[in-house]
């Protein structure tokens, strides 16, 4: 049984000099559960749907990566979180924006996929449909850690200073995703968020807008993370889908081409993607991007910066 996962935590890591041994491992250790997650359920029969949500789940449930548990903060001190979840064959997708208080913001995203008649909802009414739809949900403290507040405190004081922009891409970016091709040739993606660290209340990225920070269809599956308003400006994750569909590019170089063009136009970052044979892509344009793969042969494979990816054993994660 031919099947293939593909993950990323985030472009824009931590600088490499501020990055300890103890911290890699950490993330890396982070990465590969969530691998396992999603392997586990590809190895059973499961579907790419359920093996990106497992795999987003362990992500948003981890303090290293701005989603779910360790969001990052709006400029008010608050948290703002957005996810999505897409199906390829069927094309049925479900996204929430600017809520807090569920768990796991990607079942929130699923609950609007599979129990609603809509496909994003927004604010206080998407919390409403989350509270009838009985998700576990947690208070601020849940969500927030000392490392993001520090972040928060560093950004609202260079604005204050109007001072340049000098933060590493660490501080700009940071969104977890998984994209999964299962045994049965069905394709899926799901992305989640807490956003840029002092964005605007109210402030929606790329993230649950389909076509822009996530996307399935019978060709691909995209999961983007870096700056989401110029992802959204460029369609990037359907740019890639039209490039296959229409344009007859490849699947490899559809997602190189189209990541080196969103750097040319400030949008750094990058994406993970999976097309309908099973192959990955997880180009990206700035100095690293917390990543990963596996497929069937069950060995685990993550990345942070350029260098090739590490292979792990399963069992050490
Ligand atoms: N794309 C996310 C957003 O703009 C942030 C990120 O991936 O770093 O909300």
């Amino acid at each position: 049984m031919k099947f293939s996962l593909a993950i990323h935590g985030g472009a824009g890591t931590r600088r490499r000099e501020a990055m300890t041994a103890k911290d890699e491992a950490g993330y890396r250790a982070g990465l590969q559960r969530a691998l396992l997650s999603g392997y586990g359920v590809l190895k059973e029969g499961g579907s790419a749907l359920e093996a990106v949500t497992r795999a987003v789940m362990a992500l948003e449930d981890d303090r290293h990566f701005n989603a779910g548990r360790g969001a990052v903060y709006t400029a008010a001190g608050t948290h703002e979180m957005d996810a999505a979840v897409m199906e390829g064959r069927s094309r049925q997708a479900g996204a929430v924006a600017a809520i807090m208080g569920p768990r796991n913001p990607v079942l929130a995203a699923r609950a609007v996929m599979e129990r609603s008649e809509n496909v994003l909802l927004v604010g206080e009414g998407a919390m409403a449909f989350c509270r009838e739809q009985e998700l576990v949900f947690e208070d601020a403290e849940y969500f927030g850690t000392p490392e993001r507040l520090e972040a928060l405190h560093a950004e609202l004081e260079r604005r204050r200073r109007k001072g340049a922009d000098t933060r590493d891409d660490a501080a700009r970016h940071g969104t977890v995703g998984a994209v999964a091709r299962d045994g049965a040739g069905h394709l899926a993606a799901a992305t989640s968020t807490g956003g840029m660290t002092g964005k605007r209340p109210g402030r929606v990225g790329d993230c649950p807008v389909f076509g822009a920070g996530t996307w399935a269809d019978e060709n691909c599956a995209v999961s983007a993370t870096g700056h989401g308003e110029i992802f959204i400006r460029y369609a990037a994750a359907h740019e890639i889908a039209a490039r296959m569909r229409l344009g007859k590019q490849s699947f490899a170089a559809a997602t190189e081409a189209v990541v080196l063009e969103l750097g040319t136009r400030g949008g750094s970052g990058g994406l993970i993607g999976v097309d309908a044979t099973g192959a990955v892509a997880l180009p990206f344009n700035c100095a690293g991007m917390y990543r990963g793969r596996i497929d069937a042969d069950g060995i685990a494979w993550t990345g942070i910066y350029r260098e090739s990816l590490e292979a792990h054993e399963l069992s050490a994660a």
